[in-house]
């Protein structure tokens, strides 16, 4: 305990390890915890029935809900947590998500923040994680200030929102 950290980050997957990222670059001295260890290596790494199905890497922990009642929550402790397992699909949510959403089992409140307070943090994460794909066939989806850092931008006549 006589080491000295400027920040003590619990948990790499995705959360931990984008913040060791930036933090590191802003020459903070960081120690990172982590409770699992490394994933082996093997086959079943690539096998998605593995690894969806047969829940290969998932936690054998139990937990609790208010009323007692146990329940497995699908929780991955490896170095990379369950990012070590993500499909790689990296969507941003839509401006409509913030809102408040009705449900069939009722309505999910309207988060504090909106879209737009979001917007360049999507766009610096999405060039951190360099997110490819095509931008402006959904007219669901919110505007990029940037763009994807990959990405096949549609010709504005062929944008939907302007047909
Ligand atoms: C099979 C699969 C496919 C997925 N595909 C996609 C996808 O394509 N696109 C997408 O956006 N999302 C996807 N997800 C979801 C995505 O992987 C998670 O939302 C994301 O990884 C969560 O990141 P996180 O940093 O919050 O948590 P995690 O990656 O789970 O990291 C939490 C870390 O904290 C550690 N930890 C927990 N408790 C402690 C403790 N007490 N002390 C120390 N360390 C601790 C854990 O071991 C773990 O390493 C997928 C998930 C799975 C399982």
């Amino acid at each position: 305990m006589s080491e000295h950290y400027d920040v003590i980050i619990i948990g790499t997957g995705a959360g931990g390890g984008t913040l060791a990222n930036v933090l590191g670059h802003a020459g903070k001295r960081i120690l990172l915890l982590e409770r699992g260890d490394f994933l082996p290596r093997e086959r079943e790494n690539w096998d998605p029935h593995e690894v969806r199905a047969n829940g290969r890497y998932v936690s054998r922990d139990t937990w609790y809900d208010d009323e007692g009642r146990p329940f497995q929550p699908k929780v991955y402790y490896f170095v990379g947590g369950a990012t070590k397992m993500y499909g790689a699909a990296l969507y941003r949510l839509r401006p409509g998500d913030f809102g408040e959403v009705r449900h069939i089992d009722g309505p999910s409140p309207a988060w504090p923040l909106g879209y737009d307070d979001f917007e360049p943090w999507y766009t610096k994460a999405e060039w951190l994680y360099q997110v490819h794909g095509t931008h402006g066939e959904d007219p669901t989806r919110g505007t990029l200030v940037e763009g994807l850092p990959l990405a096949r931008r549609l010709p504005r006549a062929q944008h939907p929102a302007a047909q």
